[in-house]
């Protein structure tokens, strides 16, 4: 099933420039991963990208109490569900160690084609990076992929949307799959079906 939401072609044009970085040295693995934790980490995700974060999940069978556990206790530490209001509509996004992160140089524990957009949109600038100022968002490659399949995507959030009757656009990971937790015993076969149908090229 997780194939079948497009889950890879919908990043690819995040997927290869970071491919190609690679190919020049330029990666990730002498830094700890600050970029996800409380110290830099804000990443809020859509419900499209949370249904594809739990399919993922699912077929690695690591959708557990355990992991449930995890993301209760992400929630709970950093407060997620406190919501504080900024302006008259926006709210604070607050900073939260991802449940996903293993510290010790392995980094996130999510594939590629599976993580947020926001994630792999982020990448450090040098060879050698260690976090520290040295990494950005590339705000040029995610509007190119918004711009590919911002229509279908948004057709399949609202249907995600309507279907799991959330009332949320985009949410911190932890409480995004949450979420998503509450309302797994209605997912049924044509329900995915449903959301891939909005997603065909
Ligand atoms: S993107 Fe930057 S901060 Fe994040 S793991 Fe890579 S080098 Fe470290
Ligand atoms: S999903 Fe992975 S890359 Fe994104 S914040 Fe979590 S650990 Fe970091």
């Amino acid at each position: 099933m997780t194939n079948s939401l497009y889950s890879s072609q919908r990043r690819d044009s995040l997927l290869q420039p970071m491919n190609r970085l690679k190919q020049s040295n330029i990666n990730c693995f002498e830094c700890r991963g600050v970029c996800c934790t409380f110290v830099a980490n804000s990443m809020q995700i859509t419900p499209l990208e949370a249904l594809e974060l739990f399919l993922f999940l699912k077929q690695q069978k690591r959708w557990s109490a355990p992991l449930l556990k995890s993301l209760s206790s992400t929630i709970k530490n950093y407060r997620l569900d406190v919501e504080i209001q900024t302006h008259r509509s926006s709210q604070m996004r607050k900073t939260y160690t991802c449940p996903f992160y293993t510290e010790g140089g392995k980094g996130c524990s999510i594939f590629p084609e599976f993580k947020p957009y926001g994630c792999l949109g982020f990448n450090p600038l040098y060879s050698g990076c260690v976090g520290e100022g040295g990494c950005e968002s590339d705000i040029s490659k995610l509007s190119v992929r918004d711009n590919i399949w911002s229509n279908k995507e948004a057709m399949a959030n609202q249907l995600i949307k309507d279907f799991c009757k959330f009332s949320w656009d985009k949410l911190d990971i932890p409480r995004a799959l949450i979420e998503v937790e509450l309302v797994v015993q209605n997912f049924n076969n044509e329900f995915f079906v449903s959301v891939a149908r909005k997603l065909e090229k």
